[in-house]
C-alpha cells in the first residue's frame, strides 16, 4: 500500500484547494446570487459547519490537555524550584521578544512611511466605508490594567476558571495542584497521578483524531475567508500590508532562526519541519488558542521538548506572547498617525512599545483580538478620536488576512521559546536520540 502523505502535506493540499475554491466562489458570487442562490447558500453553510466543528473540537481539548499535562509535569519535577526558573526565563524571553517585535514594526513603519502613500480623498472614502466596523472595535476595547491581570492570575474558583477556559488561571491552578501532589504522602498521590496521566493520554489521542480531519477543515476555513475577502482595498493599503508582512517575515525567518541557533542549537530546518502543522493551522484558524493543542503536540512529539517544559511554556505563550500581533500594532499605529499627519516622536514610540507589550499580556489569542487591542495602543499614543476611528475603519478591510499571518508569527514565537527554555533546562532531545 502506498505510504500516506505526511500530515503537513495533506494540510497544505487542503489549503491550496480551499484557496482555489474560495477564489472561484468569490469570482462567481454575482452569478451564484441568481438561480443558484439556494444550493450555494447550502454549500456555504456546510463549509462553515465543518470549519466551526473543527475549531470547537480543538477548543474542546485545549483546557483538559493543559490541565492534565501540567499537573502531571509539575508533580514529576524533581525540584519545584526548577519551575520558578522555567517560569522566570519564559516570561522574560516572552516580554523581550514582544518588545523587539514592536520595535521592528515601528522601525519599518518609520522607514517605509506607508501612511504617506494614501491620498487624503481615498483615505476619507475608505474611512467612511468601514465606519460601522470601527465603531464596534472601539466599543469593544477596554484598557488593560496590569495590576488587575496580576491579581487575577490566581482564580478564586478553580472550577470556574476551567469552565470558562481562562488559560492563565488554568496554568496557575494546574501548577498549584501539581505542587500539592508532591506535598502529600506518595501512596495517596500515586493513584491521582496515574489517573491524570491516563486522562492526558486519552486527550492526546483525541488531538490525533481531530488532526486527521485537519486537511478537510483547513480547506473549509480557507475557502470561507477567501470567498469573503474584499481584496479591493489591497491596492490602497499595499504599502501598509507589505510593511506588516515584511516585519513578520523578519521575525519568523531571521530573528527566530538566529535565536534557535544561538540559544537552542536547533537548526531552522529541524524546527520548521517539526512545527509546520501548527503554523498551517494558525494561518487557517487565525487563533493561537485554537491551535494550542496542536502546537503542544508539535513541540513535544516532533521537536522533542520535554513534556513539563512544553506544557508550561506553550499555554502561557498562547496568551502572553504575541509577537506578530505586537509588530502589527507598531506598524498600524504609525501608519494611522501618518495618514492623519500626526507626528509621533521617539518618546511616543517608546510609550507604544510599553503599552503594546502590556496589552498583549492577558489577552487570549482569538481571531481579530489584535485590532481591538490596537485601539488601546492608539489611545495611549494620544491619537485624536477622529484619527482613531478613521484609521481602524481603513485597516479593517485587510485585517483578516494580516490576522492569519500574524497568528503564524505568534505561534512560531511560542515554539521558539519552548526550544530555548528546553535547551536551557536540558529538556530538548537531540535529533534521533530518545527524548529526555
Ligand atoms: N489572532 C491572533 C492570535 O490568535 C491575535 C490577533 O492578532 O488578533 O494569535
Amino acid at each position: 500500500m502506498a505510504r500516506p502523505w505526511p500530515l503537513h502535506t495533506r494540510i497544505l493540499v487542503g489549503m491550496g484547494l480551499g484557496l482555489a475554491a474560495g477564489l472561484a466562489a468569490h469570482l462567481a458570487a454575482p452569478a451564484l446570487d441568481g438561480a443558484l442562490a439556494v444550493p450555494a447558500a447550502f454549500v456555504g453553510r456546510l463549509v462553515d459547519l465543518v470549519g466551526e466543528l473543527f475549531l470547537r473540537a480543538l477548543r474542546f481539548v485545549a483546557v483538559p490537555i493543559v490541565l492534565f499535562s501540567l499537573v502531571a509535569g509539575t508533580a514529576s519535577l524533581d525540584d519545584v524550584r526548577q519551575l520558578g526558573r522555567i517560569g522566570g526565563r519564559t516570561v522574560a524571553i516572552y516580554l523581550f521578544t514582544t518588545s523587539l517585535a514592536i520595535s521592528i514594526g515601528l522601525g519599518l513603519a518609520d522607514l517605509v512611511r506607508p501612511g504617506t502613500r494614501v491620498p487624503d480623498a481615498l483615505r476619507d472614502r475608505l474611512a467612511a466605508s468601514g465606519a460601522a466596523h470601527a465603531g464596534d472595535k472601539l466599543a469593544a476595547a477596554s484598557a488593560p490594567d496590569a495590576w488587575r491581570t496580576l491579581a487575577e492570575l490566581l482564580p478564586t474558583n478553580p472550577f470556574a476558571a476551567l469552565a470558562e477556559g481562562r488559560m492563565l488561571q488554568v496554568v496557575v491552578l494546574s501548577v498549584l495542584l501539581g505542587i500539592a501532589l508532591t506535598l502529600i504522602p506518595r501512596e495517596r498521590a500515586r493513584p491521582v497521578l496515574e489517573a491524570v496521566r491516563g486522562l492526558e493520554a486519552a486527550v492526546l489521542a483525541l488531538v490525533h483524531l481531530v488532526m486527521r480531519t485537519a486537511p478537510v477543515a483547513v480547506f473549509c476555513l480557507v475557502a470561507r475567508v477567501v470567498a469573503d475577502l474584499g481584496l479591493d482595498v489591497l491596492g490602497a493599503l499595499l504599502a501598509y500590508t507589505l510593511t506588516v508582512l515584511a516585519g513578520l517575515a523578519a521575525m519568523v525567518l531571521v530573528v527566530y532562526p538566529a535565536a534557535l541557533r544561538l540559544f537552542a542549537r536547533v537548526s531552522p530546518r529541524r524546527f520548521f519541519r517539526a512545527i509546520l502543522p501548527a503554523q498551517l493551522l494558525a494561518f487557517s484558524s487565525s487563533s493561537s488558542s485554537a491551535t494550542l493543542p496542536v502546537t503542544m503536540e508539535c513541540v513535544e512529539e516532533r521537536l522533542g521538548v520535554r513534556r513539563d517544559v512544553t506544557s508550561f511554556v506553550i499555554p502561557l505563550g498562547a496568551t502572553v506572547n504575541m509577537d506578530g500581533t505586537a509588530l502589527y500594532q507598531g506598524v498600524a499605529t504609525l501608519f494611522i498617525a501618518q495618514l492623519y499627519g500626526i507626528h509621533l516622536g521617539l518618546g511616543a514610540q517608546l510609550g507604544i512599545v510599553l503599552t503594546a507589550t502590556l496589552a498583549s499580556i492577558g489577552t487570549a489569542g482569538v481571531p481579530g483580538v489584535g485590532i481591538v487591542m490596537l485601539v488601546i495602543v492608539l489611545q495611549a499614543a494620544g491619537l485624536p478620536p477622529e484619527a482613531m476611528k478613521g484609521g481602524i475603519a481603513i485597516i479593517f478591510g485587510i485585517d483578516r488576512l494580516l490576522d492569519m499571518c500574524r497568528t503564524v508569527a505568534n505561534v512560531t514565537g511560542d515554539c521558539m521559546v519552548a526550544a530555548v527554555v528546553g535547551r536551557a533546562e536540558g529538556a530538548l532531545a537531540e535529533p534521533g536520540a530518545p527524548r529526555p
